[in-house]
């Protein structure tokens, strides 16, 4: 999309909104260049995007069911409403983004769950264990071990304390 201050074609959304009659989406879009914000109206496609399924059924994309899962992982947790809709944000650009207009299940979890990852490891871990249905509870606790063991890896070397 074009800004309509410095004519660049690079921006990100920033927020996103169907109309209430569901035919038009609402974009606040921030250009990359000049740090300007505008708002973008379009027409909602007549062909949808669709999610294939794990089966290979195809479902509607619907950016609302990805907010519903990522709301369920982030309960209670502290993470802001806003950071919470750019992951949804960057959920539904991903699937827009597909030249064969449709991305599958597992692309868009993998997507959520490495955002989730970063900001916080109890969302994540709720994520993944809805997402990818852990078989028991070994499996989920070597999930949990396998990123704890990550972590400590970035931590610093503990200093050593000298005596005399
Ligand atoms: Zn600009």
């Amino acid at each position: 999309m074009k800004c309509p201050f410095c004519g660049s074609e690079n921006d990100k959304v920033v927020d996103s909104r169907e109309s209430k009659e569901g035919a038009s989406i609402r974009r606040r879009r921030e250009c990359l260049k000049c740090e300007k914000r505008f708002t973008t109206y379009e027409r909602i496609d007549e062909i949808p995007y669709m999610v294939v399924k794990k089966d290979g059924r195809r479902e509607k994309f619907e950016r609302q069911k990805v907010l519903s899962g990522v709301l369920r992982a982030c309960e209670k947790r502290p993470i802001s409403m806003g950071r919470m809709e750019q992951i949804v944000n960057e959920v539904e650009q991903f699937v827009v983004d597909s030249p064969e207009r449709e991305r599958t299940a597992t692309e868009i979890g993998e997507l959520i769950m490495d955002r989730l990852k970063h900001i916080d490891k109890v969302a994540y871990i709720r994520f993944a264990s809805v997402y990818r249905d852990f078989q028991d509870v070994s499996e989920f606790h070597s999930e949990l071990e396998r990123l704890n063991n990550k972590d400590e890896k970035h931590k610093p070397a503990k200093s050593k304390i000298t005596t005399r």
